[in-house]
């Protein structure tokens, strides 16, 4: 399977770009700002609250940086007019981790102070190993100055992560998104197994709740999403202690289940012109998603 799911990856950019938008379309709120309100609104209506992250990492260019910048910003603005309840999430290189990282930090701090008028918060996205360490810094440093407002990501894959949550745990208040992880990793820093991974995600979740923190429980896979449930019952958590989290258009029927037993759920909803590009650097670096992507020609995104 997994030989065939890379062959489909590699062979996808010889699909036309219509035919990959058929199927992406599901994943994405569209190319433009009014497209991700518009989904934060229908999904608000169902119960749900959001996060808005817009497409396009790995930046090169200080005019697409800015690009990015002003686009968040308009997005940002458009939220709290219309009083929507989103967060967003940003990458960060998309703010210009490749180029200068004193400069990306800056322009996440920026970010920020902006969401922080607007009464938003911001998640930093967690990228390959890279920018691990860094995010962490970024994280820790803007976690003082701005403990309402930021949010980081943990990847259950990486070997490091229950260590790096014991190490944040030390100082303060702390919503970390707890989630398996997407990138291709090499085997001498991420486990590969599907049990150990999952192994590892209970045991992050169980730390982070025994110190007190909030945890994004970022998963569709039903044996975690069961075994949440009844982690919030022993630790007899409140609505204010947690939330789950899902991607857009995955597993809708396990998404109407969470909120139908009544936990908070968070969608994250990508948008952006640069879908294209997204959808398939997501599916060389991770082929098991063309899996789906496949499963998606075939049904249409049913
Ligand atoms: C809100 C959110 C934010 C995330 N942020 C990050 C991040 O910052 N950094 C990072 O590395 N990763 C991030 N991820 C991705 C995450 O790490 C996993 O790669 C992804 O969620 C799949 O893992 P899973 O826990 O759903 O389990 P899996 O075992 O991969 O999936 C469980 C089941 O869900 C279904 N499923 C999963 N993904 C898809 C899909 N794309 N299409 C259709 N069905 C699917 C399948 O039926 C599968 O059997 C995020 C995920 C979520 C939900």
């Amino acid at each position: 399977m997994k030989l065939f799911n890379s062959l489909i990856a590699n062979t996808l950019p010889y699909v036309p770009k219509s035919l990959v938008g058929v199927v992406s379309k599901r994943y994405l709120a569209g190319e433009y700002i009014e497209d991700a309100i518009a989904t934060v609104k229908m999904l608000n209506s169902e119960g749900a609250v959001c996060t808005v992250d817009l497409l396009g990492e790995f930046v090169t260019s200080e005019s697409e940086i800015q690009k990015t910048i002003d686009v968040y910003k308009k997005t940002m603005t458009k939220i709290s007019e219309e009083n929507l309840s989103s967060s967003i999430s940003l990458k960060p290189t998309s703010f210009g981790a490749l180029i200068d990282r004193k400069e990306c930090a800056s322009n996440i701090r920026d970010m920020i102070v902006f969401a922080k008028e607007k009464n938003i918060s911001v998640t930093i996205d967690m990228e390959d190993h890279p920018y691990t360490d860094f995010t962490l810094e970024i994280y820790n440093q803007l976690r003082k100055e701005f403990p309402d407002h930021i949010r980081t990501v943990v990847q259950a894959y990486l070997k490091r992560t229950l260590d790096d949550v014991q190490k944040l745990a030390v100082e303060g208040k702390c919503c970390l998104r707890l989630c398996k992880g997407i990138y291709n990793e090499p085997a001498d820093i991420a486990y590969k197994d599907r049990n150990k991974i999952n192994e590892n995600y209970l045991q992050i979740l169980r730390l982070m709740l025994h110190k007190g923190y909030y945890p994004g429980i970022a998963t569709h896979d039903d044996y975690l999403v069961y075994k949440a449930f009844k982690i919030i019952e022993e630790f007899s958590l409140t609505k204010e202690d947690y939330e789950f989290q899902m991607l857009l258009g995955v597993r809708s029927e396990l998404r109407k289940e969470i909120l139908a037993k009544g936990h908070p759920l968070r969608i994250y909803i990508p948008f952006g012109e640069r879908w294209y590009e997204y959808s398939l650097r997501r599916l060389k670096e991770n082929p098991n998603i063309a899996g789906h992507i496949v499963k998606g020609f075939f049904t249409f995104g049913r």
